[in-house]
This record gives structure tokens, sequence and C-alpha cells, in this order.
């Protein structure tokens, strides 16, 4: 079969059903959502071991990324109606004769495109969201870890029989791209820059909309006022956990000279030794980005370049990197950290906004309004203060980036609105005294309008 003759069906499918799963309604949907979440929170244990056994991550670390989808998934289907129902606004001065309503009904189809580092939380950011808002889904996970994939649909034909409102398309970038012209209503993308490239090249044939999560650079400033202990063991969690392979995992770290060596020496204490990459290119690409800062006189203060074998990769940590070193520009998504002394927190936010990726960043200071204010001055879509991916565990909070970092927001009410089209609707209960929108309009009624509209606003 090719790639379209399996897309084309589940697409056509997909329309079908997302007319019955729109026409239930946010509570019918609420409570099939839940039964779902049910089944994937019964069956932890069995989805984490999959998770472990396809990513090579262990199964605690699976677990947990289960456990944070499962928080989003709750939290999208218990307020999808809150955030996206029938609700009347304000209908102005001009048309105070209208009654005027918002709603935000579903798409109809999305097509959901998911990377392999988590296999489970991230693609499930578009899915629980866009599968609450209405839509019916089909999803490509990744061609590293489809088995995932397909345990996450199996569980919906188990909690929500029926239907094929949740549907999975398995293949490699192919069936991506055949996802991407296959006529859907929008495409929710989570990979790498590259590939969103190509994915917004073909969306932009058919007009297909399209949110981007891509990767990030992500960087964390320690000011020297800082709990170098927690920042430390929040560089190490950010950077070294799940090999580096997170996108808003830590890559670059900026510290205020004054207190470089006393967090180097704590976060080297905290390196953990080789582990298992997912893909069997990852480690080359880690590789070239250590040779790199090395050869343009960064110095490796934790491991090296011996440390990224083929099959394992132990932590490495890279110090006074030229800022236009691989390992400073591109995402090396490995287990590698680039710490650099700046002179000032100042110097710091120039360097993390110089990165053309814009995903997230953290912050370590023990002033809270400092940390408010660097957090406001950072051109990216999410900041954690005093901790690392703080925010990853909010379902309220959207979560997206800027620049190669992407477009669009998943998670939380934006996320939710990602995946509707807002509708306005006036209703005119009666005739307005000040009739101006008729061709016979009174020549007195627009010299009155006229009054009005300077006395409002051309005071
Ligand atoms: P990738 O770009 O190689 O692949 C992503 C998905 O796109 C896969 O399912 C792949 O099969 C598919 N694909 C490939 N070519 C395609 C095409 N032409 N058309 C349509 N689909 C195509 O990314 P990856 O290696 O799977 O994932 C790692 C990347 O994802 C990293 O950059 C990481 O930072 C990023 N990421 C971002 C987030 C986020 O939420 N921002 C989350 C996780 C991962």
């Amino acid at each position: 079969m090719t790639t379209t003759d399996v897309v084309g069906p589940a697409v056509a499918q997909a329309r079908e059903a997302a007319r019955w799963w729109g026409g239930l309604g946010f509570n019918g949907r609420r409570s099939r959502l839940l039964a779902w979440k049910r089944h994937i929170a019964q069956h932890i244990g069995e989805l984490a071991a999959l998770v472990a056994e396809e990513t090579g991550k262990s199964q605690d670390d699976a677990a947990l990324e289960v456990m944070l989808a499962v928080e989003h998934l709750d939290w999208a289907a218990r307020s999808a109606g809150k955030v996206l129902g029938r609700r009347k606004v304000s209908s102005g001065m001009l048309a105070s004769n209208h009654v005027a309503t918002l709603e935000y009904l579903p798409l109809g189809v999305v097509g959901v495109i998911g990377p392999w580092n988590y296999p489970v939380y991230t693609p499930l950011g578009s899915v629980s969201y866009a599968l609450a808002a209405g839509n019916a889904v089909v999803f490509k996970p990744s061609e590293h870890t489809p088995r995932t994939g397909q345990w996450l649909a199996d569980a919906w034909a188990q909690a929500v029989p029926g239907e094929p409102v949740l549907q999975v398309v398995l293949g490699d970038g192919t069936v991506g791209a055949a996802l991407t012209w296959s006529g859907v209503d929008k495409i929710a993308f989570t990979g790498s820059a590259a590939t969103a490239r190509k994915v917004m090249a073909t969306c932009a044939e058919t007009l297909t909309p399209l949110v981007v999560e891509g990767g990030g650079k992500d960087a964390m400033i320690v000011a020297a006022d800082a709990d170098l202990e927690a920042a430390a063991q929040a560089a190490a969690f950010g950077g070294f956990g799940n090999a580096g392979q997170t996108c808003a995992g830590v890559e670059r770290v900026y510290i205020e000279r004054s207190v470089y060596q006393t967090f180097l020496d704590k976060l080297g204490s905290l390196a953990p030794g080789p582990q298992k990459m997912t893909t069997p290119e990852q480690p080359s690409i880690v590789r070239s980005h250590v040779e790199d800062a090395l050869a343009r006189g960064g110095r490796a203060v934790v491991g090296g370049i011996e440390s990224v074998q083929p099959a394992q990769v132990g932590a490495v940590v890279l110090a006074e990197v030229p800022e236009d070193s691989l390992a400073v520009t591109e995402e090396t998504f490995g287990p590698t950290l680039v710490v650099n002394p700046v002179d000032s927190v100042d110097e710091a936010i120039r360097l993390a906004n110089a990165s053309k990726y814009g995903l997230a960043a953290s912050i370590f200071t023990k002033d809270s309004h400092a940390g408010t204010a660097i957090a406001r001055r950072l051109r990216t879509g999410a900041a954690s203060i005093n901790a690392v991916l703080g925010f990853a565990g909010v379902p309220s909070l959207p979560f997206g980036g800027v620049g190669d970092s992407g477009f669009g927001r998943i998670h939380g009410a934006d996320g939710l609105r990602e995946f509707s089209r807002a509708q306005s609707v006036t209703r005119q209960r009666f005739h307005a005294p000040l009739d101006l929108m008729r061709l016979d309009r009174d020549p007195k009624a627009m010299a009155r309008a006229l009054k009005l509209f300077r006395f409002r606003h051309g005071r």
C-alpha cells in the first residue's frame, strides 16, 4: 500500500467521526475523554514499559511523562466547555441593537505529527486539546515510536468504542507528508525546524493552517545571588535528563562570573554516566558539536569527545565555548551543557536572546522581582524561575515558541482555541434609531451619528 492509501481513508473516516464527535457537545466529549484518561492511568505501567522500550529512557522517566500527559488530558477535557463554549459579549455602541455571541467551533479533522523523544506527552499536547475542542484526529507518531502511538489509539478505541475519532497512521516522513496534503483542517507538527519548513511548504499549497512545536536551544541564566545547589541540580536534570533529548531542556548556561567556578564544581558532581540515545544518528550530531566547541577553544570540564559513543553518550560539560560554535547556535539534543561565564545578568539576557530558537528558559535568582523582570526580557514562549520546565506540568499555561522553535500554542486555553475556529454571531433585536446600514440612509441620521462619533472619539 502507498502512503496515500493509508492516509486518505483514515482522513475520510475521521471526517465522518468528526460529525458524531462534534455533535456530542462538551459534556458528551468530556465523559468520553475522561474514560480514555482513566484507561491510560490504569495502564500506566504497561504504557511506560512500552515507551521505555521504544525510546531507551527509564521506566520511571516514561511514567513521569505519562503522568504529565494525563494531567493535560484531564484539564483539556474539563476546561473545553468553559474556554470554547458560546458566550455573550458586549455589542458596543454602534451595534447596541444587536446581541453579540462568540463561540469556538471545531475545525473538523486535525492531523497530528509527532516526535519520538516524549512520544506520549508531546503528541497528546495536541491530540487531547484537539479532541476536547471537538475535532477528530489522525495521528502519525514518529517512526521511532510507532507502538506507543498505536497503544494510545487502541486505548481510545477501548475506552470510547464506536466511531474512529482518534486514529493512527504509521510510517516515516512520507506518511507525515501525505497527511499534510490530505485535506485535514489543521496540522499540528512537533519536530525539528528543518522538517517544519518542509511541512509548512506543503501546507502552503492547500492553505492548511499549521501549528509548529519546534526545537530549542534553551538557556539557563544564573545570577550571582542564586541558590547554586538548586541551579546545578536543575541544570543537570534539564541538560542531561532523557539523555538531553528534551525540546525545552537546558542546553546553555549563562552564569555570573563570581559564582561560575562553584557552579561548575557542583554541576560536575551531578553529571550522570552513559545513557542510551533513541536514534542511531543522534550521537554523531552530539559528537560534531563537542568537537567543534573544543576546536574553537572551549574546554571540556566533564567528559569529552570520548564520552560520545555510538551506543551510549556520557554527560559532557563544555565551558567558555565561543558563541558562534555549533554547541551554542544549534540544537544538540544530547546530554551536553555549555556553561559560559558572563559579567552581568544583562549580558546573559543578550546572549540568551541571540539564538534563532526561542522555546523556553530558566532563571535562578533569590530576588523574585528580578526573576520576573528577566523572564519578561527573554524572547521565549515560556520561562521557569528557580526550577526547570516548571511550566510543563501546568495545564492551564500555553506552550510554544518563537523563531525556529515554532509558532502557535498547545496546552491551556490558547491550546484549545488553536484547534477551533472563532465564530462571531450577531442577532438584531430591534431596528436601530440611527440606522446607517441601508442604501436609503437618512442624511440627518448620518449627521447625528457623526456628531455622536466626534463626541465619543474626537475629544
Ligand atoms: P523530525 O523533524 O525528524 O520528525 C518529526 C516528525 O515529522 C516525525 O513523525 C517524522 O516522521 C515527520 N516527518 C518527517 N518528514 C516529514 C515531512 N516531509 N512531512 C511531514 N512529516 C514529516 O523530529 P524528531 O527527530 O522526531 O523530533 C525531535 C525534534 O522535535 C527536536 O528538534 C525537538 O526539539 C523537537 N521537539 C519539540 C517539542 C515541542 O513541543 N516544541 C517537543 C518534542 C520535540
